[in-house]
């Protein structure tokens, strides 16, 4: 067997249909992000960047680094085992404290991840005859955390048209009385911006006995008064069973966890493999997380810069009449809605106008509406937008792209 020639046919199908991915080679410069260098063959260049998940900066936050710095001093750099053989450092337990009260909720457990959260949780819920016979309801945006768990679980799987209640109503009325029920979907969806009414879905779902499974991974940090994501902002905190969030978004470190009733934590800490297996987070991360959970919890100030430069953002994208998608949120995506031309675009921004805006092409999101996402930060200046706008409409411009949004 070939299988060199297996592994070439597969990627050759990828650079046809123009969504093979590059790496984009950044060094993000701590104290002056956004600014980064690109590294390019041998070559380095100073860059804008417009595409980062560090929502508000805590990523190079003094606060969050002062913490770090004194957690490798004090405690070295990995954790040196799993949770359960000597990987629960006292940062750790009290991570989980400041968690569960950011949500209102009995208990937090930590992953390495918001990935494996989603992945380890959903698969493992419905699976080890804890609730007995399960049907799981998903939105059919849900990240692909969240359809890998749904997927190894053994639980009748339902996928629900996206935020349409009246579809998920329908399917909760066709399903087993009897059996027991988890509908899990997000608050902010990453790609569109779009948010869920999450007190009316939880409403919903309860009426029918189920669960309610709330990913929050692009809201926590930035919504609700002390950062605890949309559930928080909609005063529907309460209503939400398992509310599952990463730290590596706006909390700028890395991690995930949920935060949910104590047995059912406790459940989770004591069946879910990817919870029990792996090498726990380092001190120094868990360290950074918590200090940039606290000061999120206590201060509003980047919160607030941040909607002011979102807003900013999509004024100026409107005005110059680039094809901003709809969205509430902070998320500001520009349509391209072809992967040659999305990933031309970027590469056009990059080279040509030191911008760097990662394609967001298929299977992120649907063909057909392959789009560049821009992320704008509480340290993005006016002047980075008049340089962002700029140069996206020399782009627009020179690779004749429609200025409306086709869907
Ligand atoms: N959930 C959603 C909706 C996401 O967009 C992501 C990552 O982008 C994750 C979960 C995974 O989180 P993490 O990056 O912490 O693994």
């Amino acid at each position: 067997m070939d299988y060199e020639k297996k592994f070439q046919n597969a990627l050759e199908q990828l650079h046809r249909e123009g969504r093979y991915r590059v790496f984009t080679d950044i060094v993000r410069h701590k104290g002056d992000f956004p600014a980064a260098t690109f590294h390019d063959d041998g070559m380095t260049r100073p860059v804008t960047v417009w595409c980062s998940n560090d929502y508000l900066g805590m990523g190079q936050d003094s606060v969050v680094l002062d913490a770090m710095h004194e957690a490798l001093e004090t405690a070295g750099a990995g954790a040196g085992g799993t949770r359960n053989i000597s990987g629960t450092t006292h940062y750790h337990v009290e991570l989980e404290h400041e968690l569960a009260d950011l949500h209102n909720k009995q208990a937090a457990l930590l992953f390495t991840s918001g990935y494996v959260a989603n992945q380890a949780v959903l698969s493992v819920l419905p699976k080890m005859g804890i609730l007995g016979r399960c049907e799981i309801f998903s939105d059919e945006n849900n990240h692909a955390s969240m359809i890998e768990g749904i997927r190894h679980s053994s639980a009748l799987k339902h996928i629900w048209r996206h935020n349409d209640m009246d579809h998920l109503e329908s399917l909760l009325k066709a399903s087993d009385p009897d059996a027991a029920k988890i509908v899990a979907f997000e608050s902010v969806y990453s790609m569109d911006g779009d948010i869920a009414p999450v007190g009316d879905i939880c409403r919903l779902a309860h009426r029918y006995g189920a669960l309610t499974y709330l990913d929050e991974v692009h809201a926590v940090g930035l919504y609700g008064h002390r950062g605890g994501g949309i559930a928080e902002r909609d005063g529907v905190l309460e209503q939400v069973d398992i509310i599952e969030g990463t730290l590596a978004k706006a909390y700028g470190v890395m991690g995930g966890y949920i935060a949910a009733s104590e047995r059912l934590v406790d459940v989770i800490r004591s069946y879910a493999p990817g919870f029990i297996f792996t090498t726990s987070l380092a001190p120094v991360l868990v360290a950074g997380a918590l200090a940039s959970v606290r000061h999120l919890k206590q201060s509003s100030r980047k919160r607030t810069q941040h909607t002011e430069r979102v807003r900013r953002l999509k004024y100026l994208l409107e005005t110059e009449s680039l094809p901003l998608m709809d969205s509430p949120s902070h998320i500001v995506p520009l349509w391209v809605g072809n992967p040659v031309a999305c990933k031309q675009a970027s590469d056009d921004l990059l080279r040509e106008h030191a911008v760097y805006v990662q394609p967001i092409n298929y299977p992120t999101v649907p063909r057909g509406t392959e789009r560049l996402r821009l992320t704008p930060n509480p340290n993005h200046t006016d002047q980075h937008m008049d340089q962002l706008v700029h140069a996206l409409k020399s782009v627009w411009r020179h690779r004749r792209l429609d200025r409306r949004r086709v869907a």
